[in-house]
């Protein structure tokens, strides 16, 4: 049998054990048991498609960052991605990009490990589909994008630096726009072809003009206007009109944004905008949070950053969608700042009850 310090030392381990447990797993569930799928107004929205949408999730490479650094922001990120596809169950997931931070310039080695953690960390059902998009720090900024860091990533992770993925009739375009320099170098130029080749195909089924022969073999699509999903946002001058908890910190909001660096240049948004027309276009890169609508009739959201290394208050979105409207809510995930508390309070009455314990129990010393 235990003494009574026996006792107390046990009942000490429970505690921290599940202070432990609350902070690194229990938490991520009351926060993102929050958040829910948003209503369509005039549809059905149990019909329609449910999208999980996160961005610039930067898994630490083998250069930058200390090992701990890295094996908690991997955890957090596990845990909030694992519970939120098993509470929220969405059909698509789609991540905007920089999913590595060091992808740019990693060797093939370092590149397998850092795709094996990946799959690891963001593993889901085979029911649920786990579509990329290209960012700058997967394949470099443009003058460091070699074929060979496209082609890898493309292989790795089945993915092209531009089409259309069709599901439920609802259009989504996902374009690699670090390739939209408008430089003409060969890949900028492949890409640019195939957008072009892309937007035929989308009005021909748009305008439904089969025995138009200039709509002659092409692709066909459901007719309605895409979602354009992308790693850049598309040009805007700075973050100054962004509001909201998670807009960029308010002496950064006013900073002229540079094109091709922070955002995609004027042309190649007007372009994409001339060519898709589409209804909706989300994006990374910034790791802030901001909505804008572009020649008042295309909005954009930019999405921030999921990880817990840039963020205090990382986020996903969650979008419902059907061939003719969609809705978006955003889900916040725990901030930091809220889990050192919980950390830091409950030590504290830990080391105070241990304190009032020894003082009144302590054998006396002869
Ligand atoms: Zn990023
Ligand atoms: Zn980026």
């Amino acid at each position: 049998m235990l003494g009574l310090s026996g006792r107390f030392a046990v009942s000490l381990s429970v505690a921290f054990i599940s202070v432990f447990a609350l902070c690194e797993y229990g938490i991520y569930y009351p926060v993102i048991l929050r958040c829910s799928w948003p209503l369509l107004e005039n549809e059905d929205s149990q019909s329609a498609l449910r999208v999980l949408i996160l961005s610039d999730t930067h898994l630490l490479g083998a250069i930058r960052g200390h090992w701990l650094d890295k094996l908690r922001r991997e955890w957090q990120m596990e845990r909030a991605f694992q519970t939120s596809v098993w509470l929220l169950n969405p059909e698509v997931i789609f991540i905007l990009g920089d999913i590595f931070d060091e992808g740019k310039w990693s060797s093939s080695q370092d590149w397998e490990e850092d795709v094996r953690r990946f799959k690891r960390i963001f593993r889901h059902p085979s029911h649920t589909k786990l579509v990329v998009v290209i960012g700058n720090h997967d394949v470099g900024f443009h003058h460091e994008m070699t074929k060979q860091k496209l082609e890898r990533f493309e292989q790795a992770f089945n993915v092209a630096s531009a089409r259309i993925l069709s599901v439920k009739g609802v259009n989504f375009l996902l374009v690699n726009s670090v390739a939209l320099h408008g430089d003409r170098c060969p890949i900028c130029q492949n890409v640019e072809e195939e957008l072009q080749k892309l937007s035929r195909a989308l009005n021909c089924s748009i305008q439904g003009a089969e025995d138009d022969g200039h709509c002659k073999k092409t692709s066909t699509f459901p007719p309605t206007a895409p979602i354009l999903l992308q790693h850049y946002p598309l040009y805007r001058v700075n973050d100054a009109m962004c509001t909201g908890v998670d807009a960029a910190p308010l002496d950064e909001r006013n900073q002229p944004f540079q094109e091709r660096y922070d955002v995609l240049s004027k042309d190649a948004s007007k372009k994409l905008l001339w060519w898709f027309k589409p209804r909706l276009i989300l994006s990374g890169h910034t790791h802030s949070g901001c909505q804008i609508l572009h020649e008042e009739l295309y909005p954009e959201v930019s999405v921030p950053s999921f990880s817990w290394r840039n963020r205090n208050n990382p986020s996903f979105m969650l979008g419902t969608f059907s061939r003719s409207d969609f809705q978006l809510s955003k889900c916040f995930l725990p901030e930091e700042r809220m889990v050192f508390l919980v950390y830091s309070t409950s030590c504290l009455i830990i080391s105070f009850i241990t304190f009032i314990h020894l003082k009144m129990f302590r054998r006396p010393l002869h």
